[in-house]
């Protein structure tokens, strides 16, 4: 329940429900679509659209303002008047109300009897409501203030939708989508309205959150049901895209969307409790039953001893009132919400309050190294070419010194570089320098897009020259990317990614413009190059390209299809990407190391780049050997070296595979410090359940869509708010507003803070009852006059439980 928290579900309990029904049957009737059966043409006249250029922009913002934003409405909870009477009618509240009538009667009783001289019945009866107003008050106004932050959260993570307006792709707010526009989703990404998929590649998406089907289901142009539910060609909102790429137009938005209309039906988001507060209900609850039974006992005592029934009375309700902590549930809530609140205005959003207290019990941190540890800013470094390294201009303005472009070889290399890319420029920026214009991409795709611009000219013209046929996008499983284009009499199928998984689909490699076929000398050259531009934490690509004959690859071929007619490739060269740490994260890790947090890097990245950005960063610290450092100093072959004297180890996602069940715990446990690289998004989940077998509570980030399984594992999942994917942000706890390490240790340092403070509170709800407590017994038992009388408890009381105690974690928050 908590991971959705972020989900919208309307509710129609309480008023305006026959409104809604209403609503409903109109929209049941307007239900019967028929959007999957048109065919395109049919499709652009219903809309008012076009399948090929969209909306313009004044159309779509007319559009928006006659539908309204494409967002559901946010559920309607429970009316205030009822929250606030349940705060005055809990079980010590009644309690309460019933010790103010006994009283009341007491009073009526004396007055009856003639009895004029004594109000303090009077006086106790409306000191005791108004303990139970004020206290009413206020826990509903804590209520109030604590659910309102989570829900205000979702403001903070706007979801993106890239749409095609006046035939120009721009990334817009998905509440800014209308009817006919025309949008493209990729995998990761939540469908952002009811979709009518007019072009796929690979699409598949989960559709579990509406049919409840856990497989995925392809999307594909093709009419394939009658029924607008079970069509392939159409995508659901809110339904998240797995893989692949799809094109198609806006046939609903908001809650005239399939989810839009069972939402409503649907009911709204229980209460969530966390293990805190259930935790300390419980506990309130012991002291409660003991607080009666004491309360019981010193009645029946009071009795034997003489007093009046009304006066044993008031003992027992003095007794029960002093006891029982009944604001500390409370204090816990606020205490959470308002460190979610600071937590938010830290670049952390938690999706509930469970997570604020799981921060603060974390003690290890499993992080991506690109975007995280990283600036996520990356810059072409270097090239390697013909074999031989040559340096890129890295500077803001281009001013600095360009390689050569003499290579026969280049040109090549420069056409898989512009081709093999899916990022591209925002529109209207031409005035801008290339290096400062903004991109819709991926970081290292956009870092060789203005590379390509710059050193090729323009990428859009070329790419238009040879217009796309198929593609398979990146993903982190596979780390490599192919696209096949039309060039002319034929067709170039052009891949890149990591070298190691390039070269495996290699026949031969480029010298001079020449093919020559792979030969062990060259695999040397290109190995040595990899680990040198790597040993200075770069990001190393490999490029390559295959011509095809004419028509070999049909437009729209699957992706499964793709990968296995990109072989027998020539390899073209390498590019490499800086990427410099942040500059907070060195110091963010030597906290958690001071507070006994392990930080561990897990990334798809080479192991030398991997390590070196490690070392930077201070994951691996300094003097800290892994077992190759300690082979290379003692001059001995690897298999001699103990690893357990080294305090750092480096482990490939193909070791990790070899791996006997137990033996990553093991590792785990040998060296302090860890780096996995190579890794594929479902090793982060290996890594993380053995983390949890040795004790920990893990908090793992996670950007991609396949880290979704890893962020719902770890006790606390992180999803990146710049560079995540929808879904990544849906199966995480919190989310990082600015992607950075540092914040997350900021986040663990808030929620340490607020254990110490509850602990604080608790430890002076308890200790209090005690001097409130012992004048009654004394008084009872020994007849001592009372120094406190039930009053000034009441009042202590009341500014304790509900001012002070939560002030005071307030105050240090
Ligand atoms: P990370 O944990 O660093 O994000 P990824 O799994 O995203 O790791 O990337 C792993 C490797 O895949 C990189 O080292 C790089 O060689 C390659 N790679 C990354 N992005 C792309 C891309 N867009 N296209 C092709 N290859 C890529
Ligand atoms: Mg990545």
């Amino acid at each position: 329940m908590g991971k959705e928290s972020l989900e919208l579900r309307p509710s129609p309990r309480g008023w305006g429900r026959r409104k809604e029904r209403q609503r409903l049957e109109e929209m049941k009737q307007e239900l019967e679509l028929d959007d999957h059966k048109l065919d395109v043409k049919e499709l652009e006249i219903k809309y008012g659209t076009s399948a090929t250029k969209g909306l313009s922009e004044a159309e779509a913002a007319a559009r928006l303002q006659r539908d309204g934003p494409n967002a559901l409405r946010p559920p309607r909870g429970t009316p205030g008047l009822v929250r606030f009477g349940r705060q005055l009618a809990g079980g010590l509240q009644c309690l309460m109300w019933v010790a103010a009538a006994i009283c009341l009667i007491a009073y009526g009783v004396q007055r009856g009897q003639g009895d004029r001289g004594s109000s303090d019945n009077l006086y106790l009866a409306v000191a005791l409501i108004a303990v139970v107003v004020v206290t009413g008050c206020f826990g509903y106004y804590q209520e109030f203030k604590s659910t309102n932050i989570i829900a205000s959260f979702r403001n903070l993570v706007p979801q993106q939708a890239t749409v095609v307006r006046a035939g120009q792709t721009l990334q817009v707010n998905a509440a800014e989508l209308v009817l006919g526009d025309l949008v493209e989703i990729k995998g990761g990404d939540r469908v952002p309205a009811d979709i009518r998929v007019l072009a796929a590649q690979g699409c598949k998406v989960d559709n579990s959150s509406l049919t409840g089907e856990s497989e995925p289901q392809t999307r594909s142009p093709e009419c394939t049901h009658e029924s607008h539910l079970e069509t392939r060609n159409i995508a659901f909102f809110s339904t998240m895209c797995l893989e692949g790429t799809a094109t198609g137009l806006v046939i609903g938005t908001g809650e005239r969307t399939v989810i839009g209309r069972i939402a409503s039906l649907a009911s709204g988001v229980g209460n969530e409790k966390t293990p805190i507060a259930v935790e300390i209900e419980h506990f309130v609850d012991i002291i409660a039953g003991l607080a009666v039974f004491f309360g019981a006992t010193f009645f029946l005592v009071a009795m034997l001893i003489g007093y009046p029934l009304l006066r044993a009375a008031v003992f027992f309700m003095a007794i029960v009132v002093a006891y029982v902590p009944e604001g500390l549930l409370a204090t816990v809530t606020v205490c959470l919400s308002l460190t979610a609140k600071r937590l938010a205005r830290r670049n952390c959003v938690v999706k509930n309050l469970e997570a604020v207290e799981t921060l603060g019990s974390t003690s290890v941190i499993c992080s991506d190294k690109t975007g995280t540890l990283t600036q996520n800013r990356m810059a072409v470094a270097h090239l390697w070419l013909d074999g031989q390294v040559l340096a890129a201009d890295t500077t803001e303005d281009q001013s600095g010194e360009a390689f050569e472009q003499r290579s026969a070889s280049w040109p090549l290399l420069s056409q898989v570089i512009t081709l093999c890319n899916r990022a591209q420029f925002q529109p209207g920026q031409e005035g801008v320098p290339v290096a400062q214009r903004d991109v819709i991409g991926d970081a290292s795709e956009s870092a060789l897009l203005k590379f390509a611009e710059v050193t090729s000219g323009p990428v859009a013209a070329a790419r238009g020259r040879f217009p796309k046929v198929a593609e398979l996008p990146f993903n982190s499983s596979n780390k490599f990317q192919v696209s096949v284009h039309e060039a002319g009499p034929q067709q170039l199928l052009v891949l890149k990614g990591a070298p190691e998984r390039v070269l495996e689909r290699c026949r031969g490699y480029l010298r001079e413009g020449e093919e020559h076929p792979l030969d062990p000398e060259w695999r040397r050259s290109l190995e040595g190059a990899c680990l040198e531009l790597g040993g200075r934490g770069e990001r190393v690509l490999g490029f390559c390209a295959r011509w095809l004959p004419a028509g070999s690859v049909a437009v729209g071929t699957p992706p499964e299809a793709l990968a296995e007619v990109a072989t027998g490739l020539c390899f073209a060269g390498l590019v490499s990407l800086i990427d410099p740490p942040r500059a907070t994260v060195p110091q963010a890790v030597r906290k958690c190391r001071t507070a006994g947090i392990r930080v561990i890097m897990v990334t798809g990245d080479h192991p030398v780049t991997a390590k070196a950005i490690a070392a930077a960063v201070g994951i691996i610290s300094e003097g800290s050997e892994t077992p190759e450092d300690v082979a290379a100093r003692l001059h001995l072959p690897l298999e001699q070296v103990d690893p357990r004297q080294a305090r750092a180890r480096v482990v490939t996602g193909s070791e990790l595979a070899a791996l006997a069940p137990g033996a990553l715990e093991e590792l785990l446990r040998t060296h302090p410090e860890m780096v996995f690289a190579r890794t594929s998004p479902q090793q982060k989940l290996l890594i993380v359940e053995s983390c949890q077998r040795l004790g920990a509570i893990v908090a793992v980030t996670g950007d991609g869509v396949n880290d979704s399984p890893a962020l719902k594992k770890a006790d606390i999942g992180v999803a990146m708010g710049i560079a995540g994917s929808d879904a990544a942000k849906q199966a995480a706890d919190m989310i990082l507003l600015d992607d950075n390490f540092a914040s997350i240790v900021t986040g663990v340092e808030q929620g340490r803070l607020i254990f110490d403070n509850l602990k604080k509170s608790i430890a002076y709800t308890l200790t209090k009852n005690i001097p409130e407590l012992a004048p009654y017994l004394v008084y009872i038992t020994a007849s001592v006059p009372l120094p406190l009388g039930c009053i000034t408890i009441l009042f202590i009381e009341l500014c304790t439980d509900i001012v002070s105690a939560p002030g005071h974690t307030w105050g240090r928050l």
